[in-house]
């Protein structure tokens, strides 16, 4: 089901159990503004390439509008509507004053050179950038950027509106970003997780675990979950699959990524069929990459007996369905990979719009 399709049907069927006023249902289906461009950029061989950017700015009903850019080949604007709308429910259900946003340019970053990535960056920036602001909209990484990606956003931004390193998140240390930042969502993951588990009078050093998507949070999710003790049994990225039924030694397996680029061949594992990933026999699949992944064709064949939605909104409508009357148990994304969110907000507080870092908060030692 298309994102933007599935979202929404999630927000009606939320908005009935709340009796919400049909009118501001409508209302909040509505984005408060959709922005698409167009950025051209020379690309280091001299040529001329173009790609289309997106930035949804969806409500601000409880304060600035707040989401992730995306670099990735299937963005388009049903995905960023939705995905602006997810932030919009995300950062209320955190508790935390935002609103919801969502941005993205269609684009295979791994295809891109580092130049021509700060030089999309930069083109994109300008496009948007009297749109965006500290205390209007505020970017931060998703699939495809990273720190230096907001640094490039800080950077063209100041240009036009003076040093304002509050108009984005997740943006290096040294910029004014927040130690531990990197690792939030993941660990944010990992902290629902657990609280879940609980529930159930189970613990993560017991059970086994699956994750599709092994970048940003899917690697921290990974690495905090063997440091606890539980054992993660099989994960893939773009490049393949690999799994190991006595545990993956993960601290050894992002060595081995950062050294060779993929999982592939790792020695401490096997390849395996991606596809055969999300239906792989486990106790907790955390889907950590892409939207849509559990759908009608695989949802019947899942067996984990506990869904963490790390990504946002793997599972589509008609999955879930599937899912709750097969008594698996669904973390939503909303809640489980909120954690990113609620540390960018501690980033956007202790720095003024001057620059000055007022009270410096430490994350990495959370636990
Ligand atoms: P990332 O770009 O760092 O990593 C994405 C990972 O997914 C990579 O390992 C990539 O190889 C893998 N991947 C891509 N296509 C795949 C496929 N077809 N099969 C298997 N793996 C595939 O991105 P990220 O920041 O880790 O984001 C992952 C998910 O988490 C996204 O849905 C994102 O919206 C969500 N999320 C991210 C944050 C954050 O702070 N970064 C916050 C909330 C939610």
């Amino acid at each position: 089901m298309n994102a933007l399709a599935a979202t929404s049907r999630n927000f009606r069927n939320a908005a009935r159990i709340l009796g919400l006023d049909a009118k501001i249902e409508k209302s909040l289906l509505i984005p408060f503004r959709e922005i698409k461009v167009e950025c051209t950029i020379p690309k280091d061989d001299g040529s001329l390439v173009s790609y289309v950017g997106f930035r949804v700015q969806h409500d601000n009903a409880r304060g600035p509008m707040k989401g992730g850019i995306r670099y990735h080949p299937e963005v388009d604007p049903d995905e960023v509507n939705a995905l602006a709308q997810l932030m919009t429910w995300k950062t209320a259900v955190a508790d935390i004053p935002y609103g919801g946003a969502k941005g993205g340019i269609g684009c295979t970053p791994r295809e891109l050179s580092k130049s021509e990535l700060e030089r999309l960056t930069r083109v994109f920036t300008q496009k948007i950038h009297d749109l965006i602001g500290t205390h209007t909209d505020v970017p931060a990484p998703d699939m495809g950027t990273n720190a230096q990606t907001m640094a490039w956003i800080l950077d063209e931004y100041s240009k036009f509106h003076g040093h304002s390193p509050a108009v984005v998140t997740g943006k290096p240390i040294d910029l004014g970003g927040s130690l531990g930042r990197e690792a939030a969502t993941g660990r944010g993951v990992v902290f629902g997780t657990e609280a879940l588990l609980a529930e159930y009078g189970k613990s993560v050093k017991d059970l086994t675990f699956v994750i599709q998507g092994f970048g940003n949070v899917g690697s921290w999710a990974a690495r905090l979950i063997h440091e606890r003790g539980g054992k993660v049994i099989a994960v893939s990225d773009i490049t393949g699959a690999i799994k190991n039924p006595n545990g993956i030694d993960i601290t050894e397996l992002i060595k081995y990524k950062e050294n060779t680029g993929s999982l592939l061949n790792f020695s401490g594992g096997d390849n395996m069929d991606p596809n055969e990933l999300l239906v792989h026999e486990c106790d907790v699949l955390i889907p950590s990459a892409l939207g849509g992944v559990l759908n009608r064709e695989n949802a019947s064949s899942v067996k984990a007996k506990f869904i963490v939605e790390a990504a946002n909104h793997p599972t589509d409508p008609e999955a879930d369905e599937i899912l709750s009357k097969k008594g698996v148990i669904i973390l939503p994304d909303i809640y489980a990979n909120a954690g990113g969110v609620t540390v960018s907000y501690f980033e956007w507080v202790q720095v003024t719009d001057r620059g000055k870092t007022l009270s410096p908060i430490d994350f990495s030692e959370f636990d």
